[in-house]
């Protein structure tokens, strides 16, 4: 059954692990693995999902996936693949809930480990001047919301999609239409216990072993396993007032767009999307939100044109409807949009931040949740986002887009730049997330083959233009693009993984570190 086993999981892909000439065959390792007592368990058998993910274009079979129960079922594991001299052959992937686009939640032969088993202990929520909420590093942010909400409070900083675990996000950054104001999700973080790839446990934060702490916040989780993360809440709100506008000149959009997130008294959530060619944009929204001007909105005609859309959200309770309202209209009266295209809704806090979970559940039903995903994000200097914008939307993607096109600019300034994430050298730079879906066996313009080679092109476009863009969610093959990735900041990231992996056994389906540094 073993031998069997471990051929299954080293078939398909190449550099498998069952090969003659390396020191420790894979079912020594495994049985070696087996002895650990442990409160969780290995499974040797169906673990399809984790060589799966959102990207749905690779697949790497691991050779085994732990299930930990508790914070030592990882610490002893990883440091038994250590003190073994197992590192060479056995890499090891936190695999928090899979929605990576590339592959970098999977170990190829390896082990893969399912933060998501991690439970407890339970969600602790901590009301005082600084109030915070612990919680695993397996744990959703969906699940958070709710628990946080019991006691009046959220986290500051959320992701568009709130099924992702936190250790997912957080070795990232997490941005969304909070973060010019809130910063990401990595500067909301108070505290983390971090298993180093020696297996030891790690607590950290800013005043204790701090260089650990801000490597792994937005270190593509080559530093530690997070299991715990202490997070910074603020009172919730109930109700969001969400607002969208259309623009047909991207000057003008991006111009409000930066002058709003300027605003010390602004909107608290502000992102924007692109709309290349598409017809009846408004008749699309008027199940959920109300043209303000309904006769002017019914003659806009948004055929064949390429369309900006601001989209701002102000969150209020029931007592200040007022003050909301005098703030949100002095805030609009300052903007250039469309006049007939501004629709508006109320909604409550909940369905505000777990909005996208609806549209996944239409796309479902339709079975187009779990096609090809070949999403690429891009942050670039606002200085250049007018020259970018230009030739992508004007002319690389002119005709048509296979997904949201998602824009919106963030304040720097407001930004932790002590962590790993990489960005560009600007106070102010954009989000550009192109969230294309592939149809399967299709040979068109929407085939994953297609949209790889746009996403190609808008790259080489940026090349060849020297845009000073950097990639969010970033994915490249070799250390020398990874060295350019990181700059000026790659001597340092080598630097920590030299001291907290040195075996580079960790998150090895990012292919930074490929051995030993
Ligand atoms: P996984 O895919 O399981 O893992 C991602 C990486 O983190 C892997 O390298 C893995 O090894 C590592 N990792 C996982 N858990 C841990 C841990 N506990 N400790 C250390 N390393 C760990 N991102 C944004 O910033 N903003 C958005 O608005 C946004 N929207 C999204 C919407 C959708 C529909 C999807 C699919 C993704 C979105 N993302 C967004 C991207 C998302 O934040 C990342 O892909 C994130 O990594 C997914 O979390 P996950 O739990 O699925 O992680």
């Amino acid at each position: 059954l073993l031998n069997s086993i471990l051929q299954k999981a080293s078939s398909g892909c190449s550099n498998s692990v069952s090969n003659s000439l390396v020191p420790f065959p894979p079912h020594q390792i495994l049985s070696s693995l087996q002895t650990l007592p442990l409160d969780g368990h290995f499974s040797l058998m169906n673990n399809g999902d984790a060589a799966k993910d959102f990207g749905n274009m690779h697949h790497f079979p691991p050779l085994a996936v732990l299930h930990p129960k508790t914070v030592s079922d990882i610490s002893s594991t990883i440091n038994h693949i250590f003190e073994m001299g197992f590192a060479s052959e056995l890499k090891v992937a936190a695999r928090g809930h899979g929605h990576s686009v590339q592959g970098q939640a999977q170990a190829h032969g390896g082990l893969v480990i399912n933060m998501e088993s991690l439970k407890g202990p339970e969600m602790n929520v901590h009301n005082g001047e600084f109030p915070y909420v612990d919680v695993s590093g397996g744990e959703l942010w969906i699940n958070i919301l709710h628990e946080t909400l019991r006691h009046g409070l959220a986290p500051k900083s959320w992701t568009d999609y709130l099924h992702l675990t936190v250790g997912g996000t957080i070795s990232n950054a997490g941005i969304s239409g909070q973060a010019f104001k809130q910063g990401p999700q990595i500067n909301n973080i108070f505290q983390l216990e971090v298993i180093t790839g020696k297996g030891d446990v790690v607590t950290c934060s800013a005043n204790r072993n701090a260089d650990l702490f801000y490597g792994v916040l937005g270190g593509l989780g080559q530093f530690g396993i997070i299991t715990r993360a202490r997070i910074s809440l603020e009172p919730a709100p109930k109700t969001v007032k969400w607002i969208r506008v259309l623009y047909s000149e991207f000057s003008t959009f991006t111009r409000d767009q930066e002058y709003l997130i300027s605003l010390k008294d602004t909107f608290d959530y502000i992102e924007g999307f692109v709309i290349i060619n598409r017809t009846g944009i408004l008749n699309n929204w008027r199940s959920s939100f109300d043209p303000k001007n309904p006769l002017q909105a019914s003659q806009f005609n948004s055929d064949g044109k390429t369309f900006y859309c601001l989209e701002m959200a102000k969150y209020f309770n029931p007592d200040g409807v007022e003050v909301m309202n005098q703030s949100v209209d002095h805030l609009l009266s300052k903007l250039s949009y469309v006049p007939s295209t501004l629709f508006l809704s109320e909604v409550s806090y909940v369905e505000f931040l777990d909005r996208v979970h609806v549209s996944e559940k239409e796309l479902r039903a339709k079975g187009l949740w779990e096609v090809p995903h070949p999403w690429l994000n891009l942050l670039i200097p606002s200085s250049e986002i007018h020259h970018f914008a230009e030739q992508v939307f004007g002319n690389i993607l002119k005709d048509t887009s296979n997904g949201p096109i998602i824009i919106y600019p963030v304040n720097q300034t407001r930004w932790n730049r002590k962590t790993s994430l990489v960005t560009p050298e600007e106070d102010v730079f954009y989000l550009v997330a192109f969230l294309s879906s592939a149809v399967p066996n299709s040979t068109g313009a929407d085939s994953l083959e297609h949209i790889l080679a746009q996403n190609k092109r808008i790259i080489d476009f940026c090349t060849h233009a020297q845009l000073r863009v950097k990639q969010y969610l970033p994915h490249y093959s070799t250390e020398e693009e990874w060295k350019a990735h990181f700059g000026s900041l790659w001597e340092k990231f080598v630097e920590r993984k030299r001291a907290y992996d040195p075996l580079s056994l960790l998150a090895p389906g990012h292919r930074i570190f490929q051995k030993a540094v």
